[in-house]
């Protein structure tokens, strides 16, 4: 089981939401704050046998399943790419498609994994808890899956539950939104983000300077910290990007690429206004003459090729092409 779920902010998100009612909850925020964990922690502990006020025991027979990811009783929802990431089996067929060769794992929840979801939830329960569906992230659901699963949200079999998490609510369908109850995700307190991290093996240094890096989600932290971004890559970006290195992006995906060069261009921009930057030292960042107005079209142009950053053409070139453009923007005079 992710060991987020033992991190102080969702134990007590998870408190919260368990002491309401609500037969289908939507997780809300932006990334790095556990939407995923919560969720789980919180199906975790519909189904478990001897739930207490703060969530499931971890112990019972039914913590025991979700834990090794045979739980009968919880289906989850998730693009292919994201359940082989986290570790959850795929159906079958789904699994045989991509063994042979057939599709690429999808990056989308597909409408057929939502159809067997939707038959799950009018099967009888198979532990006696009830049942739960965990959707992630929710914004991943197409037109066809999203209105699928709106009739079941609609008419609910009596025992199913349902957790969405989204880090981009603003893309869900309105009538999925007024279905559920929202929930926008917590801050962990200053120093919990540092404390767990450093409980996962994050050691101080590289926490402190990757907290400030992912202006202080500490989820996000992890996954970078496991992913081998250093302190010391993130302070050399700036100027790498001065000098149109491309191959400093090389171990990004495109859309890991967008996300940091947004995060320089906003610390250019909070300089430009005499602010403090918030996700570099202000010593990492580059002597550059460009303007805000010039700061602010790189900006919307990185948000336009967000929006491509899921299928590039072909991520190198796509990389490289976000090199130069950082380059001739930082090179930009006023
Ligand atoms: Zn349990």
């Amino acid at each position: 089981m992710s060991v987020v779920l033992n991190a102080p902010w969702i134990t007590r998100q998870t408190t919260e939401l368990l002491a309401q009612r609500g037969h289908a909850w939507l997780l809300q925020g932006p990334s790095g704050l556990g939407q995923y964990e919560l969720a789980l922690a919180l199906a975790s502990a519909w189904l478990c046998e001897k739930p207490t006020e703060q969530g499931a025991c971890g112990e019972c027979p039914s913590c025991h399943a979700i834990a090794v990811r045979t739980h009968a009783d919880l289906a989850v929802l998730m693009p292919e790419t994201q359940m082989m990431e986290l570790g959850w089996p795929l159906s079958e067929k789904a699994q045989a498609d991509i063994d042979d060769k057939k599709r690429k794992p999808s990056k989308e929840i597909r409408v057929e994994a939502m159809r067997d979801a939707v038959e799950f939830s009018q099967r009888t329960d198979a532990r006696g808890r009830g049942k739960a569906v965990l959707v992630f992230p929710a914004e991943r659901m197409n037109t066809v899956t999203a209105n699928a699963l709106l009739k079941t949200l609609e008419e609910p079999p009596g025992d199913v539950r349902f957790v969405l998490a989204t880090e981009a609510s603003h893309l869900l369908l309105p009538t999925i939104r007024s279905r559920c109850l929202a929930h926008t995700m917590k801050w962990p307190l200053a120093d919990e983000a540092m404390t767990w991290l450093k409980a996962q093996g994050v050691p101080d240094a590289v926490a402190q300077a990757l907290l400030r890096s992912a202006g202080g989600r500490p989820t996000d932290v992890l996954r970078q910290a496991e992913s081998g971004l250093s302190p010391d890559w993130w302070a050399a970006l700036p100027k790498a990007m001065l000098q149109g290195d491309a191959r400093h992006l090389a171990d990004l995906s495109p859309a890991q690429a967008i996300d940091a060069l947004q995060k320089l261009c906003h610390d250019l921009v909070l300089r430009q206004a005499g602010a403090d930057p918030r996700f570099f030292e202000a010593s990492q960042l580059p002597t550059s003459k460009a303007s805000v107005t010039v700061l602010t079209d790189w900006f919307k142009r990185l948000m336009l090729s967000a929006r491509s950053a899921e299928h590039p053409f072909n991520a190198g070139l796509m990389l490289e092409a976000l090199t130069a453009d950082a380059q001739q923007t930082l090179r930009t005079q006023g």
